[in-house]
């Protein structure tokens, strides 16, 4: 099986921040690349505030030692080239776009050097969209964090039909070594195990607010209730913000969705109520 020690992050944005964080927390030597020197500047100040939330959120509760250390793990850099060039494993977090990732993906199979495994944070794409563009496919998967990764620490695995086991293996030990739950899907799957069932479990909380048949609060208490679940559909809206969940609905063709997406705009995103970050979504908080 490959050895994982050195770690590239590709993009410094909320999750590549957090995915880089991570696994130097855990001990691994880390590389951060962006694109440019003034977003690699503010990769700095995202680093800081992880560390702080590192030893203010009690799940973690590290110590100013531990961050420190995990800094002291932790290099920037907006030169390609440098970020990979000793890179046991990279793990991709460029914007959700395919033009974006498979350009990135021809320049990085150019420089990297032939022992670098490839990751791919994206959550909708399927690793089949990109690994042409790896010039590896044997040596390309999709690693799948969840934001927040400190604390909802699940990595998805997910191969295609060419990624060589042993690789596959290298990295659930590197997701064990770096405080993650590894999810091995033994096949692709759009949306993974979280999204197959939490995107579906969404819409039918939308579908019966839409319909008329109950209010926000009367589904969310329901599904509490009944199941002991902390949370109901539109409490998780709240929190993963409804511009995002209004991009989602708007993108896809199925009516429904889109009238879902309209009703957002409408009600919530027009009147600057973005959910838990803005303090007013579905609920005041
Ligand atoms: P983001 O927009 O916050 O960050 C993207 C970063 O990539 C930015 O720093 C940007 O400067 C950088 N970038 C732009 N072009 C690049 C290039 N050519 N090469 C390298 N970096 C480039 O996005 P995000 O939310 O961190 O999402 C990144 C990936 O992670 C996406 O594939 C997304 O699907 C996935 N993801 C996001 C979440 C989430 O909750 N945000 C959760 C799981 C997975």
């Amino acid at each position: 099986m490959p050895a994982i020690n050195k770690v590239t992050v590709l993009g410094t944005g909320v999750l590549g921040s957090q995915i880089a964080f991570q696994a130097a927390y855990f001990g691994y030597d880390v590389t951060a690349y962006d694109i440019s020197d003034e977003i690699v500047e503010k990769a700095k100040d995202r680093f800081a505030g992880l560390a702080k939330v590192y030893q203010t959120d009690d799940t973690v509760a590290a110590t100013p030692e531990k961050v420190a250390a995990a800094l002291a793990h932790l290099a920037l850099t907006p030169d390609l080239a440098d970020a990979v060039v000793d890179a046991d494993l990279v793990i991709e977090a460029a914007p959700e776009s395919l033009d974006i990732k498979r350009d990135l993906y021809t320049k990085l199979a150019d420089v990297a050097p032939a022992k670098s495994i490839f990751a791919t944070n994206s959550s909708t794409l399927l690793p089949s969209d990109l690994k042409e563009f790896t010039g590896r496919p044997d040596r390309f998967l999709a690693l799948h964090y969840a934001n927040q990764v400190w604390r909802y620490n699940t990595a998805e695995i997910m191969g295609t039909t060419d990624t060589d086991p042993d690789v596959y293996a290298a990295v659930v030990k590197f997701a064990e070594g770096s405080g993650l739950v590894p999810i091995e899907l033994k096949k692709e799957k759009a949306g993974y195990v979280l999204n197959s069932l939490l995107v579906p479990f969404l819409q039918a909380g939308a579908g019966l607010v839409l319909g008329g048949y109950a209010d926000p609060e009367t589904v969310d208490k329901t599904w509490r209730i009944a199941t002991g679940a902390p949370a109901g559909p539109f409490e998780i809206y709240d929190v993963v913000g409804l511009t995002t969940a209004y991009n989602i609905s708007a993108a896809s063709s199925d009516p429904a969705s889109q009238q879902w997406a309209t009703y957002l705009k409408e009600n919530y995103i027009d009147k600057g109520k973005l959910g838990v970050a803005t303090g007013e979504g579905f609920y005041k908080y």
